[in-house]
């Protein structure tokens, strides 16, 4: 039985192709290999949002095929994924040891690929076209792992992104927004639910554009609050995530779904990019700084204890000291939990790669140090407020930090380790915090209060 390793780089749309390629291997009879040593196929999953990202998975192929092919001729080496898209052939006129390059709506093909290069009915292959509904085709999982029931889950809703940031490569890699029916995701999600699974996560690049083109507004609800209620629907599931939105999507509509779905958990990442009104222009956002600010109001309003994370770029084309200084007291003013702060990265076809005045790495390596620490005091403040409460977690399964232990999330997102055991998989169950770490809360069942 051959083997597959496949290693994935970026975001959790990316994680959920993986997924969808890995489960196709399986059905095929491949085995999936614990690491990269042994497996007969490697594929690297590729992510081009930033350059750091692409250079890393080039890195890793470079070290795969000087030090396999060597040894292992007849292993096969493939990328997946966004750079393959932007790349393609040139991956393997630079790197002639790759044998396969997937773009983005070509997932489902892979599998294929793999076959016919192992049983030598191919040499080469580079698939990077466009392919139409290939939306709907993301949706086998491998659940779980170890023999042990997932009780968490991935469900891509669409794929491709429309908003064309000035900053981003991802309209280009992905293509144009094309979403699955509400029928088709329904039914995956009942499938997982009777699996097991306990809460589910819609992936979409931008999730509150879900169908707009497609479906109408129904009572004054969009379609991605319609798709909400329909999974909500579903008997089994205890809870709903979505990652990400766009602040434009967040219309009176979807804020007030929140006190009124209950599974809807009280937590949302919405990516905000800068506190400053001049760069979110040049960003091509479509929002104000307080148009942002009043989205994140209206939703403490509806859920005072909903736990708000968002995305930030420092060292965006123009930024002055001032306009950095804007996005620092809009992290103050919006409280965030926490946030990921990326340093620009010119991409290649985007706008803001010509853009005049860009900002010198050293200049962006300092902005991101002084706002991570901000974050960092920000979000220790606000996990402390936690000590002595009382927290409803899902139980996840072993801590990754250490497996002696259980860990959980609270309905707003954040990571609770206690003292348990595998009965407690899959379990909703009340915890009382009784002390902090870093991002991180720790507790102790509150069975016996
Ligand atoms: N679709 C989401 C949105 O923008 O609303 C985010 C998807 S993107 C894959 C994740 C994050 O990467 C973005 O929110 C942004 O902060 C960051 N990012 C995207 N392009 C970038 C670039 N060229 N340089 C640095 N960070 C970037």
């Amino acid at each position: 039985m051959p083997s597959v390793f496949i290693k994935t780089y970026g975001c959790q749309m990316n994680e959920r192709d993986s997924e969808q390629v890995a489960s196709q291997l399986v059905a095929k009879g491949y085995a999936l290999a614990p690491s990269e040593a042994m497996a007969d196929v490697i594929l690297l999953n590729t992510c081009s949002v930033r350059d750091a990202a692409e250079q890393k998975a080039y890195g890793k192929m470079q070290t795969l095929a000087k030090e396999l092919r060597r040894t292992r001729p007849d292993v096969v080496l493939g990328f997946m994924g966004c750079m393959a898209q932007s790349r393609g052939k040139e991956l393997i006129d630079r790197l002639p040891d790759v044998d396969l390059v997937v773009g983005t709506q070509k997932f489902h093909r892979a599998a294929d690929y793999v076959d016919d290069i192992l049983n030598g009915k191919r040499n080469k292959v580079v698939d990077v076209e466009e392919e139409t509904g290939s939306q709907a085709t993301i949706r086998e999982h491998v659940l779980g792992g170890n023999g042990h029931r997932a009780v968490t889950a991935f469900v891509s809703i669409m794929q491709g992104c429309n908003q064309y940031c000035t900053f981003c490569i991802v309209p280009y890699t992905r293509g144009t927004e094309r979403s699955r029916t509400i029928a088709d995701i329904v039914c995956e999600c009942r499938e997982l639910v009777a699996q097991g699974v306990k809460e589910i996560t819609l992936l979409g690049q931008i999730v509150t554009s879900y169908a707009k083109r497609d479906l109408p507004l129904q009572n004054g609800k969009s379609p991605f609050v319609q798709l909400l209620e329909a999974v909500h629907n579903i008997d089994g599931l205890e809870r709903i995530r979505f990652t990400s939105p766009h602040p434009k999507g967040y219309g009176d509509d979807l804020v007030e779904a929140y006190g009124r779905l209950p599974k809807l958990v009280e937590s949302a990442h919405i990516p905000v990019q800068s506190g400053s009104n001049r760069m979110l222009k040049l960003m091509h956002r479509g929002y104000t700084r307080e148009r942002f600010l009043g989205i994140i109001e209206k939703l403490r309003k509806v859920q005072p204890g909903i736990g708000i994370t968002t995305d930030i770029i420092v060292g965006f084309p123009g930024e002055t000291e001032e306009d950095f200084e804007q996005t620092v007291s809009l992290v103050r003013e919006a409280e965030f939990e926490n946030a990921f702060i990326f340093k620009y990265s010119p991409r290649k076809d985007t706008p803001a790669a010509t853009m005049p005045d860009q900002v010198p790495q050293l200049v962006k390596e300092e902005r991101n140090h002084r706002l991570l620490q901000f974050m960092n005091e920000l979000g220790s403040r606000k996990y402390n407020q936690f000590i002595g409460r009382h927290v409803q977690i899902l139980v996840e399964g072993p801590s990754k930090r250490n497996a002696a232990r259980m860990s959980g999330r609270t309905r707003c997102n954040k990571i609770v380790v206690f003292d348990g055991s595998e009965r407690h998989r899959g379990q909703v169950m009340d915890v009382k915090i009784t002390r902090v770490g870093s991002f991180t809360l720790y507790g102790d069942p509150a069975i016996l209060e």
